[in-house]
C-alpha cells in the first residue's frame, strides 16, 4: 500500500499526459488545468479503490455511468482500452513492490486483474449500449429518409402524368384546328380565321406552360439562377402594368395602381423574376375577376405597397426591411382552406369556374419569391370577396424604412379603365 501511494501521482501524470492527444480531448477537459489537476486526484481515489476499495454494485453503476460519459463526448472505446492498460501496467509494478513474496503477490495479482477485467467489461458494455441506441436512431433515420425518397419519387411520377396531360391538350387543339384547314373543312375565311386564333392562342398557352415546366424543373434541381441586385419597385411596376392593360380592358375591369404617389424604396431582387411574380399575380387577378353583370359596379384590380420596417418580424436575413406588394381583386375569391393549397404544384382551386392555366403560376412565384429571400400568401380580400395575394422583398440596404399606409386610391392612381 506504502508503494501505491507513493507511485499513484506518477499514474495520473503518466496517464493524462496523453489527454492533450486526444482529437476530442478539447470536448471532455473543457476546464483547463484545473479541471486536469481534479481528475488526477480523482483517478488517483479510484485506483486506490480499485486496488483496496469496496467493489460492490454501488462502484459498478458508477464505472457504467462514466462509460456512458465517454461515449456521449465522443470519447472512442480504443482510447479507454488502452488507458486501462496502463493503469493495469502501473497496478502490475504497484504489486511487485508491494508484495516481494510471490505467491502472496500473485493472488492480489489474479484478483487485480479480475477487478480490471471487469471494470473494462463495464466501461465496453456502456459503449455496446449507446452504439446500439445510435444505430436504432440511424435505422429510424434511414427508414424515414426512404419514406421521403419514396414519397418524391412517388410525386415526379404525379408531375409527370400531369404534365402530359398538360401539354397534350393544347398539342391536340393544335393539331386538330390544323387538319381542319389544310382539310379545306372550313367554309369562310372568317371561320378559317377564327380557327388560326384558337391555332395561335393554344400555342401561347403551350409555350407558357413549356417556359414554367422548365422554371420549375431548374428550381427543384436548385439551378434557378437569380442575379440578385438593387431594383428599382417603380420601374418593374411601370413597365408590368401595361402588360395587362388590354385584358383588363377587355373584361372592363378597372386597374389601379395605388402607388403612383408614393416613393418605393430599392428592393434586393432579381429584375427580370421580380417582373414574372408581378406579371404572374396580375394575370391571376384579371382571370378570376368576372366582368360586371350590367348595373353592377366594375371589378376592380389593384397594386399597393407598403415598408416593413427590420423591426417586424422576420426581419431579412441582413437585418434590413420588407416592401411588401400586395395585388388586389375583386374576384371569384379563394376557400380559405385552399389558401395554402394553391402553392403547390399543378393545384387549381378558386371558387369558380375552371378556368384554363396550368396550376404552376403560384407555386413558381412561392419559390422565386424564397429564393429572394421573401415570403409570398394569400388574405381575405375586400369585405369578404375577392383575393388579396402579396409578397414581400428585402429592402436594398440604407433604404429608408417609414411605414408608409398603404396608398388610398387616388384620381391619379388610375391607370385604364
Ligand atoms: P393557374 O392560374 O395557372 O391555374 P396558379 O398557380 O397561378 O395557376 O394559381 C393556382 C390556383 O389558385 C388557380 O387555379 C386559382 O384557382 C387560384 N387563384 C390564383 N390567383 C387567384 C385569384 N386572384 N383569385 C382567385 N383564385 C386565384
Amino acid at each position: 500500500m506504502e508503494a501505491l501511494e507513493k507511485y499513484l501521482p506518477e499514474l495520473a501524470e503518466r496517464f493524462y499526459s496523453q489527454i492533450p492527444h486526444h482529437p476530442n480531448a478539447f470536448r471532455v477537459f473543457s476546464g483547463g488545468d484545473a479541471q486536469i489537476a481534479r481528475l488526477k486526484q480523482t483517478l488517483q481515489a479510484w485506483a486506490k479503490a480499485l486496488f483496496c476499495g469496496v467493489y460492490d454494485h454501488a462502484y459498478a453503476e458508477e464505472r457504467y455511468q462514466i462509460g456512458y460519459r465517454h461515449v456521449r463526448v465522443g470519447l472512442e472505446q480504443k482510447y479507454v482500452i488502452s488507458a486501462m492498460g496502463i493503469v493495469r501496467a502501473f497496478l502490475s509494478e504497484c504489486l511487485l513492490l508491494e508484495f516481494p513474496a510471490s505467491d502472496v503477490r500473485l493472488r492480489y495479482a489474479r484478483a487485480v486483474s479480475k477487478m480490471l477485467d471487469l471494470d473494462l467489461n463495464l466501461m465496453c458494455e456502456s459503449y455496446m449500449h449507446a452504439s446500439m441506441q445510435n444505430l436504432r436512431a440511424l435505422n429510424e433515420h434511414l427508414e424515414r429518409a426512404n419514406r421521403d425518397l419514396a414519397e418524391a419519387s412517388r410525386s415526379k411520377d404525379e408531375f409527370l402524368a400531369q404534365v402530359s396531360h398538360e401539354l397534350r391538350t393544347p398539342l391536340n387543339s393544335i393539331l386538330g384546328f390544323t387538319k381542319l384547314i389544310l382539310d379545306g373543312l372550313t367554309k369562310t375565311r372568317d371561320e378559317e380565321r377564327e380557327l388560326l386564333r384558337d391555332v395561335f392562342s393554344s400555342a401561347q398557352h403551350l409555350l407558357g406552360l413549356v417556359n414554367d415546366i422548365l422554371d420549375i424543373g431548374r428550381i427543384e434541381a436548385g439551378r434557378m439562377a437569380v442575379r440578385v441586385e438593387d431594383v428599382d419597385p417603380r420601374e418593374v411596376l411601370d413597365s408590368t402594368l401595361p402588360l395587362i392593360t388590354i385584358p383588363a380592358h377587355e373584361k372592363s375591369l378597372e386597374l389601379c395602381d395605388e402607388t403612383r404617389n408614393t416613393e418605393l424604396p430599392l428592393v434586393r431582387a432579381d429584375e427580370v423574376r421580380f417582373r414574372q411574380i408581378l406579371l404572374n399575380l396580375l394575370s391571376n387577378a384579371v382571370k378570376f375577376t368576372p366582368p360586371a353583370a350590367p348595373g353592377e359596379p366594375a371589378g376592380r384590380v389593384s397594386v399597393r405597397a407598403r415598408v416593413l420596417p427590420a423591426s417586424d418580424a422576420p426581419a431579412a436575413p441582413d437585418g434590413h426591411g420588407f416592401l411588401r406588394f400586395e395585388v388586389v381583386d375583386t374576384g371569384v375569391g379563394i376557400q380559405e382552406e385552399k389558401r395554402e393549397a394553391v402553392f403547390e404544384l399543378f393545384v387549381q382551386g378558386s371558387a369558380g369556374p375552371r378556368h384554363g392555366g396550368s396550376g404552376l403560376g403560384l407555386a413558381i412565384s412561392r419559390r422565386l419569391v424564397q429564393i429572394m429571400g421573401g415570403a409570398i400568401g394569400i388574405e381575405n380580400g375586400d369585405a369578404g370577396s375577392g383575393t388579396t395575394v402579396w409578397f414581400t422583398l428585402p429592402l436594398a440596404p440604407n433604404q429608408a424604412e417609414q411605414v408608409a399606409p398603404f396608398a388610398h386610391e387616388k384620381p391619379a392612381a388610375r391607370v385604364r379603365k
